[in-house]
């Protein structure tokens, strides 16, 4: 703790000097770091966390929004946190527009005739009864589409051929996202008959990779299926010996109107009870696995932090609130459902964080405090060194539940995970248990409990400003 004290010191220093410093006084109270060191030796020895996501992803298995199965998992999660001991285990209902499959193939017809591996996007329009057959045109990426004539796509089966590559942070997603997200729409006005792309994903295996597309209601405008890269590559062959006509069959089954819900735990806090520290992750997966590392790896670390905390001999001073959100996957709704049914409190919200990333080992830590709040994102970091965790910078979004929070001004972290693999399972049925890394889960439980505990025991003001850290505002 040396250099914690020396820091405050210089602080003080400078204040007697009459030169305000601009960063918050970060010294860490001495209790509260040799507590969190205790939370992090315990994190790194978790059993909770890791029992959490192998149960729920073998009792429950996948649990698709809106479906009997993720209401399943919500009965299972709270009586798995009641007896866990946590405060006020509740549900917090809603509704979302439900879509599922219930069949889908593709299959090249003519003289190369052969069965190709698929799977329909989330919202997918079903193909009309018996299936629809067309001639396939086949684009470089979404702009390509985009910039074609509707001559070229009117009447056809447009295929979007473009590859997704490995990052350590993920980055790669959001690009190659884009094209399954709008593939759909983008033909649709042109006249297409469906929409196939290459996987979304990284991996080389007859995996395809399942996610949402753009879509108002539970459907989107036209068919709509990823090929797994290997069958992707196959189609691109085929184009090239001379054309290719595909006849696709999906079916799905959906609803206006199906229910979700955000289940809730708390540790209540003690003279701060009011203000709240918000940890989450979300419990509905696509329905291809077993949903292990999208998100029931998520859930595992952020009860097993918590459930840390809950064990400490004296409660921290705020309330820490684990929410393991429904829905996400379809759209984020149960992120709005919370901004709404808590819009009138979120000014309490002290801090917020999500683990959404897979299992991977947390690499760098990321925040997005006030300009005044800095010293304390710096204490964090300097509590989290000795995990391998090297310091992020002030522009963390969160997590994908955690973005509206973000929005309406409460202050998050971000623990980025490292995701060099993560897109070689996720949304496709190999995203199971046997995927995630012990060892690299249980550093994460450690990094959560400890910035978790921090946050709830200092009383620290994460929102401050610079200007009201001088006195001028
Ligand atoms: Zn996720
Ligand atoms: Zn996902």
């Amino acid at each position: 703790m040396r250099q914690f004290r020396h820091m405050a010191i210089t602080l003080a220093g400078m204040v007697a000097l009459g030169g305000a410093p601009a960063l918050a006084d970060s010294a860490m109270p001495e209790p509260v770091a040799k507590t969190a060191e205790g939370l992090i030796a315990a994190g790194l020895a978790d059993e909770t966390g890791l029992a959490f996501v192998e149960d729920l992803t073998t009792e429950i298995g996948a649990r698709l929004a809106g479906s009997p199965d993720e209401a399943r998992a919500r009965d299972w999660a709270v009586e798995e946190l009641q007896a866990l001991g946590f405060d006020s285990v509740r549900v917090e209902d809603f509704t979302i527009p439900y879509w599922g499959r219930t069949h889908e193939s593709a299959r090249v017809v003519g003289a190369n005739a052969q069965e190709l591996v698929i799977t329909a996007l989330g919202g997918s329009q079903p193909t009309p009864e018996g299936g629809l057959e067309g001639d396939i045109v086949r684009f470089g990426s979404l702009a390509d589409l985009m910039a074609s004539a509707p001559g070229d796509v009117h009447g056809k089966i447009v295929f979007i051929d473009e590859k997704m590559y490995k990052t350590q942070d993920g980055s790669g997603y959001g690009l190659a996202v884009r094209k399954r997200g709008e593939c759909a729409k983008a033909a649709a006005e042109k006249g297409a008959l469906a929409c196939l792309i290459r996987s979304v994903g990284t991996q080389p295996h007859r995996m395809p990779h399942t996610g949402g597309m753009l879509r108002t209601g539970a459907l989107g405008d036209l068919p709509a299926a990823a090929l797994s890269g290997p069958d992707a590559d196959q189609l691109t062959r085929l184009l090239a010996r001379g054309g290719a006509r595909v006849a696709l069959d999906i079916g799905v089954e959906y609803a206006d109107a199906a229910p979700s819900g955000n289940v809730i735990a708390e540790i209540e806090g003690t003279d701060l009870k009011d203000e709240i520290v918000l940890i989450g992750c979300h419990l509905d997966s696509w329905d291809l696995g077993t949903g292990a590392l999208d998100d029931g790896a998520g859930c595992g670390i952020v009860v097993g932090a918590a459930k840390l905390i809950l064990d400490l001999p004296e409660r921290p001073r705020r309330t820490i609130r684990v929410v393991l959100y429904g829905a996400e996957e379809v759209g984020l709704f149960g992120a709005s459902a919370y901004a709404r049914q808590h819009a009138a409190d979120l000014d309490r919200h002290v801090l917020a964080s999500e683990s959404d990333f897979g299992a991977g080992r947390i690499w760098r830590f990321q925040t997005n405090f006030g300009d005044g709040a800095l010293g304390y994102a710096d204490a964090m970091k300097r509590m989290l060194a000795p995990l391998g965790v090297t310091p992020g910078d002030n522009s963390a979004g969160g997590g994908p539940d955690i973005g509206v929070l973000r929005r309406a001004g409460v202050p998050v972290v971000t623990p980025g995970q490292d995701g060099q693999d993560y897109f070689d399972y996720h949304h496709t049925p190999d995203d199971t248990f046997d995927k995630i890394d012990p060892g690299a889960f249980r550093q994460n439980v450690a990094v959560y409990a400890a910035f978790t505990y921090v946050a709830a025991e200092t009383g620290w003001d994460f929102r401050k400003s610079a200007a009201a850290d001088t006195g001028t505002e």
